[in-house]
């Protein structure tokens, strides 16, 4: 926090844009959104409606027990970066090394002596077919109902028909799948717009400011066109004098886009009419205010004149928004991660317990020198090493003690315990810069020159 210029002290932690990768925002020519959980941000009745609507079909169609609905979804239990393990039914969460932390079966913590012979001193595979990583938003309602489900199924009298861990993950991972493509989930938001999707006050002037500045807007959104209009309607229309209608910001608009395939495929890019029918003719040149479908990234950027690197792509999934674009493309990235917020306002009400907890563990750093040399002459070692264990279990105590106020489950989004989590990781290597949401670039010029702590070595740092 020290490090932050006069400017940027002004903003709130919880609301700034923290940078990986330097990020010149004089260079920006093109910024491009993604819709959902990106510039909308839905609430929890969301999740609600999705578990709902789950368990119905695992039910309707699937052939589970009625009993199921009664698994009530408990918001708050998963967080993004988790992984499922199919064949145990098991639900974890994993360093950036790649080796398991806490596990969850069912209603609670594995038993200890299962977690250590079925994962310890295990470097997970990404390849490995048995484990599945939740990294969107969309997935955290499935990640709560498989453990409700699977205790369920563990309580159940010897002899009763069960699915298998891996069955049931199946079944709901297609369920849930089956609502988003057959348009019932959305049509039950559409219904009730307002109770799903939270209206930011401030993105109306956020996006104004961009283009004050001269920089062009777009939108890459794999939500389907109907539903797109609906959304950015509700959000953007009549919010700002100089654009009646929330198409009158963007320059590109780009639905059904089929992200991650969109910044590698070639489909045609096609313009949908005024009653959502796709006309089947290739675009010469785009339209101000049209809807397209498909297409591909090159093919975006031929018709909106990017060189490249003039591109900043705002969006919230890293493997669909952020790793791909910056794979194929040469965009740069900026990630929306709404779970920030809150979790960098308990990071500043635990200031202190934060600073102590780092105290301790360097002085436990001295400590396991000091044993290694002492060992090494044959001296003091018993001393030293009770002093350690006392070390360690304040340590831990502090750890679990602040982790408990995080999530109670699996402690803070971007850490387990003394490493980076799965999660923290993939932000850090993937998106040039982070933040809890799209307005907070309000905050900051629109030519801010976002710097990375990281963009020096160690060596260079002192001299
Ligand atoms: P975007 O974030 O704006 O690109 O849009 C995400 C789209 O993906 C939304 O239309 C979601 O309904 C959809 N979506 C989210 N999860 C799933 C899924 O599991 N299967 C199919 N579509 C999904
Ligand atoms: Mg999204």
């Amino acid at each position: 926090m020290e490090s932050v210029t006069r400017d940027e002290a002004r903003v709130p932690y919880p609301r700034r844009i923290f940078c990986n990768r330097n990020l010149r925002m004089d260079r920006i020519r093109f910024v491009g959104f993604d819709m959902d959980y990106t510039l909308a941000i839905y609430e929890e009745a969301m999740e609600h409606l999705q578990s709902e609507m789950v368990l119905e079909r695992l039910s309707q169609q699937h052939g589970y027990d009625e009993r199921v609905l009664q698994a009530k979804y408990e918001p708050g239990f998963a967080i993004r970066g988790l992984a499922v393990d199919k064949a145990h039914g098991n639900v974890f969460k994993m360093d950036s090394h790649r080796f398991v932390g806490r596990v969850w079966h069912g209603g609670g913590p594995l038993d200890k002596e299962l977690r250590r012979t079925t994962y310890t001193n295990r470097m997970l595979s990404p390849a490995d077919p048995s484990i599945v990583m939740v990294d969107t938003l969309f997935s955290l309602p499935e990640i709560s109902l498989y453990s409700q489900l699977i205790a369920f199924y563990d309580g159940l009298p010897e002899g009763e028909p069960r699915p298998t861990p891996e069955r049931l993950w199946g079944d709901l991972r297609d369920s849930m799948d089956m609502l988003h493509r057959d348009g019932t989930l959305k049509a039950r938001i559409l219904a009730d717009v307002p109770r799903y999707i939270r209206k930011d006050p401030d993105l109306a002037e956020t996006l104004h400011r961009f283009r004050s500045a001269n920089k062009k807007l777009f939108i890459v959104t794999n939500s389907e066109p109907n539903y797109t209009e609906a959304v950015m309607s509700y959000l953007l229309d009549g919010e700002h004098p100089a654009y009646p209608r929330w198409r009158d910001y963007f320059e590109l608009i780009v639905t059904s886009a089929r992200k991650p395939l969109f910044f590698s495929s070639e489909e045609p890019m096609r313009e949908v009419d005024a009653d959502w029918n796709v006309v089947d003719a290739p675009i010469a040149q785009h339209r101000k205010g049209a809807i397209y479908v498909g297409g591909n990234a090159a093919e975006l950027s031929r018709l909106g004149g990017f060189q490249g690197d003039d591109v900043l792509y705002v969006g919230d999934h890293i493997y669909g928004d952020i790793l791909r674009s910056k794979r194929t493309m040469p965009w740069r990235t900026a990630m929306v991660v709404p779970e920030m917020e809150r979790e960098l306002e308990l990071v500043e009400q635990h200031t202190g317990e934060l600073e102590e907890l780092a105290e301790l563990e360097e002085a436990r750093f001295q400590l396991e020198l000091d044993r290694a040399a002492a060992q090494r002459n044959g001296a003091r070692g018993q001393e030293l090493k009770e002093l350690l264990r006392g070390l360690n279990q304040q340590i831990s105590d502090l750890e679990a003690h602040i982790a408990n106020d995080f999530n109670p489950y699996w402690g803070p989004l971007f850490r387990d315990r003394a490493e980076l989590s799965a999660f923290g990781a993939q932000v850090e290597d993937y998106a040039c810069v982070y933040t809890s949401r799209v307005s907070n670039f309000r905050q900051y010029s629109p030519f801010w020159y976002f710097r990375s702590p990281r963009d020096r070595m160690a060596h260079e740092l002192r001299r």
